[in-house]
């Protein structure tokens, strides 16, 4: 018996002992710095003449590792490793495979400073995030393998006198995995394991910004007893390797967390039946979201204001649930705009090794070069009153960025930026306020900030979004209490950390005999 699933805490770093762990931590990383790291097929470690140079998005020129790119004929590799191991796997006892989890998560919690130090250098994120983005993942694990074990036996179906029924889900085959660098360590551990742990092999494609993190959970999972070539570890280009494996004929599925554009090409090139392929391919695709914070007259007005700057700033705006626009009813608009612009202008930013920055780098120069070229855009379409500053001469800095008075259809109010820039627009009533929220491609995350039930329970029916929160922001979904996944173009809906993912990556089987 595993005990019941609660998520894991947050660390307190106003405690002084927490504070110290982390700046220890951070320290103690520093060692790794420059560090080779190869691939990963069958176990072996594979070193390859290309590598993907990863820095620190705060500071350039500190080099974090140097890491090996898997070509072609490394994915034919890999590819021909996991279908291989497919052969038993798939056969394996989903308590061997749970346990797995259950033990890679103890492994992470017992070094979870270490992690979360990691995090705050590779993914450039300030201590709160990454200490909250080691917790998803051990929540993942933790979680995922308690799911295994409630569907291992299948759903209870009809059987009548003369005939004995049985129902119950197997593994699909190679999954190939191709995780983003925003939740580089939660979301590629919690779409990796989901997939093995339901008895899949995987070809794991880390965010080429952060793949340093997929390795030391291959460490992990490894040291947890995972046999080798269950999942394989091959970093390189989306152009050469991920397509190529998207398209690969013994793909059997494609779970992706990420762009809009990658997402809909790995949709598309994952629907055309190859030669020599004889199955359809599932996908499981998590892309973006053009997130809204609806506020009602009748509200708390600064409640309303502070889940607007901390949905829209909290890893600089780089969640797809992150709160890009903001629908204020016309009677508060001023009052919530001015807070909006204090509490935004109070924030601090900067190199997110010290703890003081809420705010730190945004990930890469092209993040950089696109937020910027929309903070211009911005200056067309509406009314700059906070920030709009970037510097990229050490680190990809850019300001926490706020728009007032933009017009609904307005760019920036329809496409993803994924940065620190919100666009406060004006609702004359809560019906039109829906309107406005439900009027982009996208459906991933909103919120609503009112007293009013009746416009509570009119949002719950008529907010189209796959997360939609009462009284609170928009980001920060918890494993196993808030599954999380859009409808439109901001994905299928697939749910992750809900009770419905892992059979995702499965198929029913009905078994029936005569009695
Ligand atoms: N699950 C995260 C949240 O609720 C967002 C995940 C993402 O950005 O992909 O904030």
């Amino acid at each position: 018996m595993v005990v019941p699933y609660t998520h894991e805490p947050f660390t307190d770093f106003t405690v002084e002992e927490n504070r110290r762990k982390m700046e220890d931590a951070l320290k103690k990383i520093e060692a790794e710095f420059g560090k080779e790291y190869p691939l990963i097929i069958g176990g072996e470690r594979i070193t390859t003449e290309d590598k993907i140079k990863v820095v620190n998005p705060a500071n350039k020129e500190e080099v974090l590792g140097f890491v090996s790119k898997s070509n072609k004929e490394l994915a034919d590799k890999a590819m021909e490793v996991a279908d291989e191991t497919f052969k038993t796997w798939r056969k394996s006892d989903p308590n061997f495979r749970a346990d797995i989890l259950f033990r890679a998560a103890a492994i992470v919690r017992r070094r979870k400073f270490e992690f979360s130090a990691h995090l705050v250098k590779e993914g450039g994120k300030p201590w709160k995030e990454a200490d909250a983005d080691t917790a998803e993942a051990i929540d993942f694990l933790e979680y995922y393998g308690r799911q295994m074990l409630k569907i291992k036996d299948g759903v209870e179906v009809n059987s009548r006198p003369i005939e004995h029924n049985q129902f119950h889900y197997i593994p699909l085959g190679v999954g190939l995995v191709i995780s983003p660098w925003n939740f580089l360590f939660a979301i590629m551990a919690g779409t990796t394991t989901a997939a093995m742990v339901t008895g899949n092999t995987v070809l794991l494609k880390p965010a080429s910004a952060t793949p340093i993190i997929a390795y030391k959970l291959m460490e992990v999972l490894e040291e947890a007893g995972m046999p080798k070539g269950v999942v394989n570890y091959i970093p390189g280009p989306g152009s050469e390797v991920g397509d190529y494996l998207v398209e690969h004929p013994r793909t059997r599925f494609v779970s992706f967390t990420g762009s809009r554009e990658v997402g809909t090409r790995i949709f598309e090139r994952a629907a055309v039946v190859q030669e020599g392929q004889i199955w359809l391919k599932r996908t499981i695709i998590e892309m973006g979201g053009k997130d809204t914070i609806v506020v009602d007259n009748e509200a708390d007005l600064e409640l309303a204001a502070e889940s607007i700057v901390q949905s829209a700033f909290g890893f600089s705006g780089q969640k797809c649930s992150a709160c890009s626009r903001a629908v204020i009813h016309e009677d508060v608009y001023d009052q919530v705009k001015n807070r909006v612009i204090e509490l935004t202008n109070e924030l601090t930013h900067g190199d997110p090794t010290d703890n003081h920055n809420f705010m730190g780098p945004v990930i890469d120069q092209a993040a950089y070069d696109k937020i910027m070229g929309y903070i211009e855009i911005g200056k067309e379409e509406g009314k700059l009153v906070a920030g709009g500053e970037g510097d990229d001469s050490k680190g990809w800095f850019i300001k926490p960025t706020v728009f007032a008075d933009v017009d609904p259809k307005a760019r920036i109010m329809q496409e993803e930026i994924f940065g620190p820039v919100v666009a406060l627009t004006k609702a004359k009533d809560f019906d039109e306020a829906i309107e406005i929220a439900n009027n982009t491609e996208y459906g991933l995350t909103g919120a609503v900030i009112t007293n009013n039930r009746e416009h509570l329970e009119q949002a719950r029916v008529d907010f189209h979004v796959g997360n939609l929160y009462f009284n609170r922001g928009c980001t920060a979904a918890i494993v196993g209490y808030q599954p999380f996944g859009g409808f439109n173009m901001s994905g299928t809906d697939s749910k992750a950390g809900g009770p419905d993912y892992l059979i995702q990556h499965m198929q029913g089987k009905t078994t029936s005999e005569m009695l």
